[in-house]
């Protein structure tokens, strides 16, 4: 449902209503409450129906904690409705998850030519922030460790969230021909 931009104020406010109520819930794994940073961590990696602390959101991505909450201060930075979200989560205090960093966050230049073979395919439409990456991760599981994804998004968000999502994943985006992505599961 974004027929609007998610960077446009109305598209932010949007965002953060989403958002607010998910700060403060028990982590779907561990059960310990989550802050505002771990709530949006888990929307930007494809977790918001089940939000985790940062420990337990790595564990399931099987990368490490740390180099998971800086790549989303950085990739966040890149992205008014995350970094919106991040001060917002900033300002409630107290958990210690640090600043956004605005270096601009880790854009992999992804290899130009033709197109990449694919053994799956997957038309996003306009999916964009949240829903985009939640679907995302889904079909990932579903493809075979070295198989690779074709994926279709037209959110105007996503030439930034796809690269910086595989990044975090440990997916590898093997090609990146905007609106059109070649994206190939990890080997687990
Ligand atoms: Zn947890
Ligand atoms: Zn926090």
């Amino acid at each position: 449902m974004t027929a609007a931009d998610p960077d446009t104020p109305e598209g932010v406010a949007r965002f953060l209503e989403g958002l607010r109520p998910r700060a403060g819930k028990p982590c779907a794994s561990c059960g310990g409450a989550i802050c505002g940073h771990e709530a949006l961590m888990s929307v930007m990696m494809g977790f918001q129906d089940a939000p985790r602390c940062a420990s337990c959101l790595a564990r399931a991505l099987g990368v490490e904690p740390d180099g998971l909450r800086g790549g989303i201060r950085s990739s966040a930075s890149a992205r008014e409705c995350f970094a919106a979200g991040w001060r917002w989560a900033s300002s409630a205090g107290g958990c210690g998850c640090g600043d956004l960093d605005p270096s601009g966050g880790t854009r992999m230049a992804a290899p130009a030519g033709g197109p990449p073979r694919h053994d799956a395919a997957w038309d996003a439409g306009d999916l964009g922030c949240g829903d985009l990456v939640l679907d995302l991760r889904m079909k990932m599981r579903e493809l075979a460790p070295g198989h690779i994804l074709r994926l279709t998004a037209r959110d105007p968000g996503a030439p930034a969230d796809i690269p910086s999502w595989c990044g975090m994943t440990g997916h590898t985006l093997v090609s990146s021909q905007p609106p059109t992505y070649w994206i190939q599961r990890k080997e687990n």
